[in-house]
């Protein structure tokens, strides 16, 4: 008679009975097995310091450079942020050593740059656990919002509450310039997503033990809270902060004393003046110096041209149109885009002021009707052409124009 080799019971007291070479597994023995294999896997694997290979900062910055097109400068600290950010991970810290501090990142530069994809494409390197919350919905206890402390639910959630995981991840604060203080007179009253919410920020910024609620929000109250130590994980905060280069020409033309004093006056490149942004214009723009203290590594993101956007599009290791490629070959079909429909597509994009975020948009409204019609006919080959392209493209303006 066939039974479980596992647990013994006969094929009839099963739903299923799987034979093997030499013996069967039945169904609740399959699935046991397959739990205990999943909980060892996430023990051991997926979030492990230990099995990652530390890579030196160049080697991260040629990572990086497989799927985010240009921003040099912003890998370059990047790199050299989380290389020392690993070493911190793996040091064991003798009482009388010299121990080495979190620096937490600040990305300056335009909306669709590449700030979140900088951040996502490290935290894919190094399988630790990856949040991006928006700090516009962040406010102070007691107001319409989300508390600082759900910025940790979200890091448990990605670590699938593994705290000794989470406590190692990186966070990306998107729009961390919308905390900004409104106004630069320290006295007025409060404003509820100013000030306040940068205090609090604060402590999770240096370092605390903060009480999560694992659930997060506030309509749970009778949820445990879940103590998790914000020492080693590391912050990367992202912000256009719109206007600021009004702040950094003032100080370039005031000469206030910086560590770009050295630039004459001659030199400045007026189109991209994000690159000379300095601690103190974080401080003009509204952020306290507690915080700015607590974000040490600086540095800029540059608009992306026109070029720049015509490489996002193809080159990345992911880019767009090579996605668009392979969802056609799954169904066998030959996808290609003619070089003046990509030309056509950047002009779009910079017309619309989107950055690269314009691209993705402008892409699926031209490829839309393409990827309708065609899995159900018998297409081996499609090559877009700039005719196609611009029929789609004018056909949908026309119907925003009507809708609005
Ligand atoms: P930001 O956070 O700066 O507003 P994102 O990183 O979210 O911008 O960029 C939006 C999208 O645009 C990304 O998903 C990516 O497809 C594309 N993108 C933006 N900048 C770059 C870049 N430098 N290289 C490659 N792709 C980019």
């Amino acid at each position: 008679m066939d039974k479980c080799s596992f647990c013994g019971r006969p094929r009839k007291e099963t739903n299923m009975l799987i034979a093997g070479i030499s013996g069967f597994i039945c169904d609740s023995c399959a699935e046991q097995a397959y739990a205990i294999v999943e909980e060892e896997f996430k023990k051991n694997s997926n979030f492990d310091m230990g099995q990652v290979k530390l890579l030196k900062p160049i080697e991260i910055k040629t990572f990086l450079d497989q799927y985010v097109i240009g921003q040099d400068e912003a890998k370059k600290y990047l790199s050299v942020a989380v290389y020392n950010h690993y070493k911190r991970l793996k040091q064991t810290i003798a009482t009388d050593e010299v121990e080495i501090e979190k620096s937490n990142i600040i990305l300056v530069g335009e909306t669709g740059t590449g700030k979140t994809l900088l951040a996502r494409t490290i935290a894919r390197m190094l399988h630790v656990p990856f949040t991006i919350v928006d700090a516009t919905v962040l406010t102070e206890a007691g107001y319409v919002g989300e508390d600082i402390e759900s910025i940790l639910t979200r890091l448990l959630q990605a670590a699938d509450y593994n705290v000794e995981a989470a406590e190692k991840g990186i966070v990306f604060i998107d729009e961390i310039d919308k905390i900004a203080r409104k106004s630069d007179n320290p006295s007025i009253t409060r404003d509820v997503s100013g000030e306040g919410v940068q205090q609090g920020l604060l402590k999770l910024l240096e370092g605390a033990v903060v009480n999560v609620p694992p659930q997060g929000g506030r309509k749970h109250p009778e949820q445990k809270m879940i103590p998790v130590n914000t020492k080693n994980i590391l912050f990367i905060c992202g912000g256009a902060f719109d206007g600021i280069q009004k702040k950094i020409a003032q100080r370039l033309n005031t000469g206030v004393v910086g560590y770009n004093a050295s630039i004459s006056k001659e030199k400045i490149d007026k189109d991209n003046l994000l690159q000379y942004i300095a601690p103190q214009d974080l401080k003009a723009f509204g952020l306290i110096p507690e915080i700015i203290g607590r974000l040490p590594i600086l540095t800029y993101l540059s608009p992306l041209d026109k070029n720049a956007l015509r490489r996002v599009l193809t080159e990345p290791k992911n880019s767009i149109i090579k996605q668009y490629v392979k969802l056609f070959a799954m169904d066998k079909i030959t996808l290609s885009f003619d070089e003046e429909v990509l030309d056509y597509i950047v002009d779009k994009a910079i017309e619309f002021k989107l950055g690269a975020r314009g691209l993705r948009s402008i892409c699926e409204t031209i490829i839309m009707d393409y990827m309708f019609e065609t899995p159900s006919k018998k297409t081996a080959k499609l090559a877009v052409t700039l005719d196609y392209a611009r029929k789609k493209i004018e056909k949908a303006n026309r119907a925003l124009l009507k809708a609005s």
